[in-house]
C-alpha cells in the first residue's frame, strides 16, 4: 500500500471542515480494497455516514464494493477491456494506463478519458470485456437506450457492475410527463430522473442482461465500511455469476 500524501491532505481537510467531531469520537478501523489502507476512514459530514470515504483513495463504499469483487473473482482489469461511465477517482487512478480503458462522462472532465454519452455509445458492438455504472442511470431520461447500448458494446462472456439508488418500493417509479423538475428532485434526489425500485434487476435484464444480485454480509460491511446496498452483476450470453456471501471463487 502506498500512501498518497495529496489525496489523504484533501480528504482529512474536507473531512475536518464538514464534521470536525469525528476525531473525538470512537472510531474502528477500517480496510479499504481500492488502495490497502488500513485505518480511519473519513465521515460524510456531521449528519452524514460515518466511516464513508477511505482518506487515502477517496473510495465510497460503492467503490470499495466492486474492489472486493474484482479481488475475490481475481478479475485482472488492467489486462481487459473496460468501459468505465462517469469514472470516480480511485478506478479511473488504477486503470487510466491501461491502453483498453475508456472512462467516459458525457462531459470533458479531470476523472475522465473519454466524453461518451451512455445513449449512444460510439464504440462497435462487443467491444468491452467490462463495464463499470455506478450510479449513473438515475440521471439519463432514457435508461432503456442507455441499459441496450451497454448489452450492445458488452462482448459475450462479458461482465457489467451496476448500481443506482434504490428505494424500498417493489417497482421503479417514473414521474408523469407534466411533473416539474424541482418536485421530481425533491421526490428522487438532486438531478435524479427517476425512482429506482428493487425491480431494478428486471430492468437490466430486459435488455439481455443475466443479473445477479450481489450482497456483502455483517462482516464484510464492517471490516470495509460497506453500506446495505445491492450491486447488480449483469453478464451478456449464458455467463453465469454465481455469487457467495464470503471468500473467493474462481
Ligand atoms: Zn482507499
Amino acid at each position: 500500500m502506498s500512501l498518497n500524501l495529496a489525496v489523504l491532505a484533501e480528504e482529512w481537510g474536507r473531512g475536518t471542515l464538514r464534521d470536525p467531531l469525528q476525531h473525538f469520537r470512537a472510531r474502528t478501523r477500517r480496510h479499504c480494497p481500492c488502495c490497502g489502507f488500513d485505518g480511519h476512514f473519513v465521515s460524510s459530514g456531521w449528519n452524514g455516514q460515518e466511516a464513508f470515504r477511505c482518506p487515502n483513495c477517496s473510495s465510497r463504499p460503492r467503490d470499495r464494493q466492486i474492489a472486493l469483487i474484482i479481488e475475490r473473482r481475481k478479475i485482472d482489469l488492467m489486462k481487459a477491456r473496460v468501459l468505465h461511465f462517469a469514472p470516480e477517482w480511485p478506478l479511473f487512478r488504477k486503470l487510466k494506463d491501461n491502453p483498453g480503458y475508456v472512462g467516459g462522462d458525457i462531459i470533458q472532465r479531470r476523472n475522465a478519458n473519454a466524453v461518451v454519452d451512455i445513449t449512444k455509445i460510439q464504440f462497435e458492438d462487443a467491444s468491452f470485456d467490462y463495464l463499470v455504472c455506478n450510479h449513473v442511470l438515475e440521471h439519463v431520461p432514457d435508461d432503456a437506450t442507455a441499459i441496450a447500448e451497454c448489452y450492445r458494446v458488452m462482448k459475450p462472456g462479458g461482465l457489467g457492475f451496476f448500481s443506482v439508488p434504490i428505494s424500498g418500493a417493489a417497482e421503479t417509479w417514473n414521474p408523469p410527463a407534466d411533473m416539474p423538475k424541482d418536485e421530481i428532485e425533491r421526490r428522487c434526489g438532486w438531478d435524479h430522473v427517476r425512482l429506482y425500485g428493487r425491480d431494478f434487476g428486471v430492468i437490466l435484464a430486459r435488455a439481455g442482461f443475466a443479473v445477479t444480485e450481489v450482497t456483502f454480509d455483517a462482516a464484510d460491511r464492517e471490516a470495509y465500511s460497506l453500506l446495505d446496498e445491492t450491486m447488480y452483476v449483469a453478464t451478456k450470453g449464458g455467463r453465469d455469476f454465481n455469487w457467495p456471501d464470503r471468500g473467493a471463487v474462481a
